[in-house]
């Protein structure tokens, strides 16, 4: 079968029926013409059908990426600025418009869609900035010799991305890899492909130029996988789950391709008895509610003195009662639904095995009744849990909290690092030496002292262990997306005679 094309010279309304693949700046079909389906989790009603990517996709899309990276990478820093803060711009026109359809590919609350595509916006705004600011050192050496560095783009960046905040990471990828003069293919997952793909189009209305920016779509398992070993891929930023980020290094191995890898978590929220408790309380429940649990940085792991455990308990069920739990696309509702009814039976699964264990459960752990239609799950907490359950030690990925006494700092600190995850990590307390001490001790990317919140542009993100390695947000993304090149001059008046004379 043909591919058909389309130009993209306008953007076309963001609700369609059928999405394409974006290569080399066109709208097209795959080569085989296969399509796959995406749903609304909230419904589970078909929502379009996507062009599925295949080896010929890929293969053009990366030698669109190889033919454009030559020029775009000579773009000058102010000129990319230019274009990265017209992509703000044009998300910031239309942010009612992504977050409807960002919100009907997901399902999880509108509220929290909008603050991560005001965070996509925040990113591109920084990212601007940063592609004036790549600079390099000079430094006098011996013997009328001068060195220098240059940061010089990577080339062209295979970007592969999870569901759960679709738009926000496909701008976490797309803004420092762009600042840096890169080019880019982007596998959105399979579940959410749409605002991946719109977002493409928005880079090339903002002026990116056509195959700077090329989205594909398609099952990990094959387009993604044969991505990450492309030979003309000079490097992998992937954020999914641990055993994929494995393969992907595996598969990167080959070719050595440079890879930056965010996976999954598993992070403490780590409350000390003088904390204020109806505060920590609040924070505790945002923190691993977000997004219906579906956040990598998702404190699923509540650690709290054991002389105010009870007390804390009955604050964060108060709390948890007044969450609304309910239609997605209602600006009021805290918690939309989960991914599908797959990622339902994951979760359900884990409070079954939780209970099998001998953990309590306080509450929700089932379908709310007033959603028997998509695949929603009610926020969940367990009690009488010790760190070596399952459901302490493995990330669920759902609205699961699990709640662990402590006796004292130390305690704390070694339940908070017994993990095999290192994202994230929170500390709740009045003790200004002790947070501090509290926070460095804890062996994550990232702690929060008396706040739910995590990433904010401006502050680097990412894992220790096995929550992978490399930092976005921040000017430390640019070492992700730079090589570093030495350059030593002579400077005196006749060549050096290294033999002397
Ligand atoms: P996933 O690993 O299943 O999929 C992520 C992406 O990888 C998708 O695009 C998928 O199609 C693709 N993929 C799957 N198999 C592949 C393969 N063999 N080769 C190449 N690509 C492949 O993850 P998910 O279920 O979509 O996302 C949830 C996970 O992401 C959680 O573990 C979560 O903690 C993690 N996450 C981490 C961060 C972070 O910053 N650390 C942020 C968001 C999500």
């Amino acid at each position: 079968m043909t591919a058909t094309v389309e130009t993209v010279v306008k953007p076309r309304a963001m609700e369609r029926e059928h999405y394409k693949l974006l290569i080399n700046g066109e709208q097209v079909d795959s080569a085989s013409g296969e399509t796959f389906d995406t749903y609304n989790p909230a419904t589970n009603a078909h929502l379009a059908t996507v062009a599925k990517a295949g080896e010929q996709d890929v293969d053009n899309a990366v030698a669109a990426a190889r033919a454009a990276f030559d020029k775009w990478q000579r773009t000058s820093g102010s000129q990319r600025n230019r274009i990265l803060m017209k992509v703000a711009e044009l998300l910031r026109e239309r942010t009612a418009d992504l977050a409807h359809i960002e919100t009907l590919n997901n399902g999880k609350a509108i509220q929290n869609v909008k603050a991560e595509i005001g965070q996509a916006i925040d990113d591109f705004e920084f990212f601007a900035g940063a592609s004036t600011k790549i600079t390099g050192i000079t430094t006098a050496l011996p013997g009328r010799h001068l060195g220098y560095t240059l940061r010089e783009p990577v080339g062209v960046c295979a970007q592969i991305i999870p569901w759960n905040y679709p738009l926000m990471m496909a701008a976490w990828k797309l803004a420092p890899a762009l600042a840096c003069g890169n080019t880019i293919v982007l596998k959105p997952a399979s579940n959410t492909p749409i605002s991946a793909l719109l977002l493409g189009e928005i880079c090339l209305e903002a002026g990116v130029p056509a195959g700077v920016v090329n989205v594909v779509t398609g099952p990990g398992s094959t387009v993604g996988n044969y991505l990450a070993g492309h030979p003309g891929v000079d490097k992998i930023a992937f954020t999914g789950e641990t055993t994929t980020g494995k393969q992907i290094m595996i598969t990167a191995a080959a070719t050595l391709k440079r890879i930056s890898l965010e996976l999954g978590g598993k992070s403490a929220n780590v409350i000390f008895e003088d904390a204020d408790i109806e505060g920590a309380a609040n924070g505790a429940a945002f923190a691993i509610y977000y997004s219906a649990g579906q956040s990598c940085e998702a404190r699923s792991r509540v650690l709290v003195h054991q002389s105010v455990y009870d007390q804390f308990v009955e604050a964060f069920l108060a709390r948890v009662s007044k969450l609304k739990v309910g239609d997605p696309m209602d600006p009021t509702t805290n918690i939309g639904s989960l991914i599908s009814q797959n990622q339902w039976d994951v979760v359900n699964g884990y409070v079954e095995k939780g209970q099998q264990e001998g953990a309590k459960l306080l509450t929700g752990g089932q379908r709310p009744e007033h959603m028997a239609a998509g695949n929603f799950y009610l926020p969940t907490a367990l009690a009488d849990v010790h760190n070596q359950m399952t459901v302490a030690q493995e990330e669920i990925f759902g609205p699961v909290l699990v709640i662990i006494p402590f006796k004292d700092e130390k305690e704390a600190i070694q339940l908070a690092n017994d993990s095999i995850y290192g994202l994230a990590g929170s500390v709740w307390t009045k003790d200004v030496g002790r947070a501090n001490r509290v926070a460095a001790a804890i062996r994550t990317g990232h702690v929060s002292i008396n706040t739910p919140y995590t990433a904010f542009p401006g502050l680097p993100f990412g894992g220790y262990k096995q929550s992978g390695f490399g930092r976005e947000m921040s000017m430390d993304a640019i070492e992700l997306y730079t090589e570093l090149k030495s350059v030593l001059v002579y400077t005196g008046e006749k060549p050096i005679n290294p033999y002397g004379g």
